[in-house]
C-alpha cells in the first residue's frame, strides 16, 4: 500500500498545525445528499476467495478493539467499540449517484485506487469489476454515547477525547486492514491518505471532498442520511467511518433501502415524525429543513477556546456531536430497517 500526505486546501489552512482535515459527522463539510432512488447493488460473482478475502478482515477488524490504535494516549481506555464493516461493488453503479451527490470532484474507486501510487496516474489502470470498497463503522463506547446524552451546551469529556484522536483510530484500523489484505498480497488504498486527496469548494455545498466516507458506507450498505446528515446506522450515528479501496473482487453488502433518508424518522411516514436532533442542537443548525452546515462548523470552532481551557493536553481540540446522542437514532436505526 501506499500511503501519501493530503494535499494543502483552504480548509486544511484553517485547522490547527498538525491536525488534518477529515470529513466530520455531522458537523462537517460533506454536502447532504439529494434523494434520488439509487440502482440496487449490481448481481457480482461472489467466488470462495472473494468470500475468504472478506473473512479475514472481519477478522482482523474483531482485533482492533484491544489494538494499540484503539487506546487513548490520555488514560489507556478504548476510544472506540469492535466496529462493523461492508462492502460495494468498484463497478456499482451506485458511485456515479455518490458523485452527482458529493460533487465532480468526488473520485469514483477506480480513481481512488489510481491515487494511491507515486503520483496522479503513475499507478495502472486497474478495471473497476475487479475493485471493492470497504467501509468500516466504529461506533462509540456504550459509556461515551450515555454521557454526550447527558451533555446538553457542551459535548461530554469522552466525546471530545475520541473526536480527538479519531484519526489515530480510524486511520490505524485502515492500515491494519491493509496490512492484513498486504498479507493476502492484495493491493489496498485508503483514499483519505492518498495522493491529492482534499476539499474543493462546491457552489451548493460551499466545501466538499474528495473521498466521502459517509457515502461509502451508504453505498456499502451500512446506513442512511438522517436530518442532521450523520449516518444512521445499524448501530445509529454516534460512530466514525473510515474506508479504503483494494483490489480483489468481494462479495459486496446488501443494500437494504432504496434512497438516502429511509432510515431517518424524519422522512419515515411515522406519526409524529421526530427531530429530536433539532433540540439537542446548541447552534440551531437543525430545522425541519435539515442541517445548517455554515452554523454548525462555526459551533464547533467556537468549542476551541472552551477545550483550551478544559483540555490542555489537547492542543487543538475541538468537537460538539451534541445532536449524535439522546436521540432515537443514537445507537439503532429507528425507521426502515428490515
Ligand atoms: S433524531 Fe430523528 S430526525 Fe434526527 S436524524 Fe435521528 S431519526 Fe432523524
Ligand atoms: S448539535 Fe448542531 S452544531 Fe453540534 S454537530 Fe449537531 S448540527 Fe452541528
Amino acid at each position: 500500500m501506499h500511503v501519501t500526505s493530503q494535499g494543502s486546501t483552504p480548509a486544511a489552512s484553517s485547522r490547527p498545525p498538525g491536525r488534518p482535515v477529515r470529513e466530520e459527522p455531522p458537523g462537517g463539510n460533506a454536502p447532504s445528499p439529494p434523494a434520488p432512488p439509487p440502482p440496487r447493488t449490481p448481481a457480482r460473482a461472489a467466488s470462495q476467495d472473494g468470500a475468504a478475502v472478506r473473512a479475514a478482515l472481519e477478522e482482523e477488524a474483531g482485533l482492533f478493539p484491544s489494538g494499540p490504535e484503539n487506546l487513548s494516549p490520555r488514560d489507556g481506555g478504548r476510544i472506540f467499540a469492535r466496529p462493523f464493516l461492508g462492502f460495494a461493488a468498484g463497478d456499482d453503479p451506485a458511485w456515479f449517484l455518490v458523485r452527482e451527490a458529493v460533487g465532480e470532484g468526488s473520485w469514483i474507486p477506480e480513481e481512488a485506487f489510481a491515487r494511491g501510487g507515486a503520483g496522479p496516474g503513475a499507478r495502472p489502470a486497474v478495471p473497476a469489476p475487479d475493485l471493492t470498497v470497504l467501509a468500516a463503522v466504529l461506533p462509540q463506547t456504550p459509556e461515551t454515547v450515555a454521557r454526550q446524552g447527558e451533555a446538553t451546551a457542551m459535548p461530554a469529556d469522552p466525546w471530545v477525547a475520541s473526536k480527538y484522536f479519531h484519526d489515530r483510530a480510524v486511520n490505524g484500523l485502515m492500515l491494519r486492514l491493509a496490512g492484513r489484505l498486504a498479507a493476502l498480497g492484495i493491493e489496498a488504498v485508503v483514499p483519505e491518505l492518498a495522493e491529492g486527496y482534499g476539499t474543493f469548494p462546491h457552489e451548493r455545498w460551499r466545501i466538499t471532498s474528495s473521498w466521502s466516507h459517509r457515502h461509502a458506507a451508504w453505498a456499502a450498505g451500512l446506513g442512511t442520511f438522517g436530518l442532521c446528515d450523520g449516518l444512521i446506522t445499524r448501530a445509529g450515528k454516534a460512530h466514525r467511518l473510515g474506508s479504503l479501496v483494494f483490489r480483489a473482487a468481494v462479495p459486496a453488502s446488501p443494500r437494504p433501502y432504496a434512497g438516502f433518508r429511509d432510515w431517518c424518522l424524519h422522512y419515515a411516514p411515522v406519526p409524529g415524525g421526530c427531530g429530536r436532533c433539532i433540540g439537542r442542537c446548541p447552534a440551531g443548525a437543525l430545522s425541519p429543513a435539515g442541517h445548517d452546515k455554515a452554523l454548525c462548523r462555526d459551533f464547533l470552532y467556537g468549542t476551541r477556546g472552551w477545550a483550551q481551557g478544559r483540555f490542555p493536553d489537547l492542543p487543538g481540540a475541538d468537537a460538539c456531536g451534541l445532536c449524535q446522542a439522546a436521540v432515537p437514532c443514537a445507537t439503532r436505526a429507528p425507521a426502515g430497517r428490515p
